[in-house]
């Protein structure tokens, strides 16, 4: 009888257990993808993870066209589904690689029993991670809490190597599918999708393509160039990795053996400590599910946030009248990715300038990255907040003109994102609101017009951050 092979965030032939356990079993596979959204609540993809989800299937179904099989589409709820399919194909067993959502672990728990009970063979796989979550402990046996001590336990241990894909997938065409074009993942009216388009192509062939490329050109300089949004210096592989086009194991082979072939050896570790902080993010989600809803430090439950709607809107618009927090912002909106360094800008902007909740930030990441992802997102907010496990603390602000007069020297990511201000010379370009009116003027630029005046004065803001920190401070 043949096997189903349930992809979810896997959405890749090689280095995939669930395939290769059902190729291996000898008989037809029929490969599925079920879109969750009824499962999955607000917890479904935004907008830009929708849009790149469209690409991630054609791209999927196409690769097994050529391996011999066709990708099947329906959509949820996923038991009702399985149940179907297992009806209609006769299957025997059903595959898959494990999710860490707290929603998705609780409804495949569910579901295992109940095929298990129809007689159906199942079994799931860790194709995601380099390490389960399970399986790392502190010496008193609980799991880690900061990142550092988390890495040191892990950072020696074996990693399998990754299967090359299956040279054929043997198909059986007679279940059917529905059309991914039907699914409406892209948006069309209005089509904002353009900045997306031109920034990235989903798909397995694409993420190994833009890994080997970061390692040949990226890899030697990532320890020195990482923190500069201005140069293209780290290796965007974040939407690939959450949709599984790419696997952590293969950025770990492929990055250890460039490692070892051109002695590599501070800046690769630099590379796979950050591949470490993504374990470290899903480490912290398998054990506090609640990471994405609620502070960490309940402390903050009390923390007198501000609800401006202004506020948050010209956050989102990148309209708060300092330039490094605006081109972030737009950065965002335009090509569904942002980089690290300004994430922790705009981040702290929100949460420290503007005293907006750090929920607030989550939703709108979650809404419009390509890569967003529950685990990441969710302890990338706690940790900019102080309100996470391994957080900067509350107090430690970011000072946007400085980080930005820092981390863009040259202000052209500035002048990249802000078209309005790009003619205005160093080092206003950082703090238009210091510049001569002479200045403002030869260069175009109307502050309150063109370009806003600043939302909050930083220092005051800040001053105000620490008062209201605080009230809450002697609870932490
Ligand atoms: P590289 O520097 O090339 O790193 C390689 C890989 O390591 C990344 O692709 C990513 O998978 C992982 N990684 C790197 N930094 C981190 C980190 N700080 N935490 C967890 N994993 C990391 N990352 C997401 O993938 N999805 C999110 O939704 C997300 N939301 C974030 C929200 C905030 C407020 C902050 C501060 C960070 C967030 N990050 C998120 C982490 C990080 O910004 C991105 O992973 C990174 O910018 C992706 O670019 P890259 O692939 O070029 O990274």
């Amino acid at each position: 009888p043949p096997a189903i092979v349930w992809f979810r965030q896997d959405l890749r032939l090689a280095d995939n257990p669930a395939l290769r356990t059902a190729v291996d079993r000898g008989g037809p596979v029929i490969p599925l993808f079920v879109l969750e959204d009824a499962d999955a609540g607000h917890r479904a993809p935004g907008g830009a993870g929708r849009w790149w989800l469209h690409g991630a299937l054609a791209a999927l179904a196409e690769a097994l066209k050529t391996h011999g099989a066709q990708l099947v589409l329906r959509r949820g709820p996923a038991d009702r589904v399985l149940t179907d399919v297992v009806r209609e194909s006769g299957a025997g067993a059903v595959f898959w690689n494990r999710c860490y959502e707290p929603w998705r672990i609780a409804r495949d728990t569910r579901i295992k029993r109940q095929l298990q009970d129809d007689g159906i063979e199942v079994d799931s796989f860790n194709a995601a991670l380099l390490f389960e979550p399970w399986t790392v402990a502190t010496g008193s046996g609980t799991p880690f809490k900061v990142y550092t001590p988390f890495w040191k336990a892990v950072r020696d241990r074996e990693v399998p190597r990754p299967e090359q894909a299956p040279e054929h997938v043997p198909g059986r065409a007679n279940v059917t599918t529905e059309r991914l074009e039907d699914w409406g993942l892209r948006p069309t009216r209005p089509d904002w999708a353009g900045g997306l388009r031109d920034s990235w192509r989903p798909g397995e062939v694409a993420a190994r393509e833009r890994l080997s490329d970061f390692l040949d050109h990226g890899l030697a300089d990532y320890g020195r160039l990482r923190d500069r949004p201005d140069r293209a210096a780290t290796s965007r592989l974040s939407p690939h990795l959450h949709w599984g086009e790419i696997g952590p194991r293969q950025v770990w082979h492929a990055t250890r053996h460039r490692i070892d072939q051109d002695d590599l050896g501070q800046a690769g570790w630099t590379f796979l400590g950050e591949v470490g902080w993504r374990e470290f993010c899903h480490h912290l989600l398998y054990h506090w599910p609640s990471l994405p809803e609620e502070n960490w430090r309940t402390a903050f439950d009390d923390f007198p946030w501000s609800n401006s709607e202004a506020h948050l809107k010209a956050w989102q618009a990148g309209r708060t009248g300092y330039p490094i927090v605006d081109a972030g912002m737009r950065e965002l909106w335009h090509t569904g990715w942002m980089h690290n360094r300004v994430r922790m800008i705009v981040g702290s902007f929100l949460v420290k300038d503007l005293r907006l909740h750090w929920t607030a930030g989550e939703a709108w990441f979650w809404d419009t990255l390509v890569d967003a992802d529950l685990a990441n997102n969710a302890a990338g907010w706690q940790w900019i907040a102080g309100s996470g496990a391994d957080a900067a603390p509350f107090f430690r602000i970011f000072n946007p003109v400085t980080q930005s007069e820092k981390f863009d020297p040259n202000g052209d990511y500035l002048r990249t994102w802000i078209p309005e201000i790009a003619a205005l010379p160093d080092p206003y370009v950082h703090k238009p609101w210091e510049a001569p009116e002479r200045v403002l003027q030869e260069a175009g630029v109307v502050l309150g017009g063109n370009y806003p005046r600043p939302l909050v004065d930083h220092a005051q803001a800040r001053r105000d951050a620490l008062a209201a920190f605080e009230t809450i401070k002697k609870d932490q």
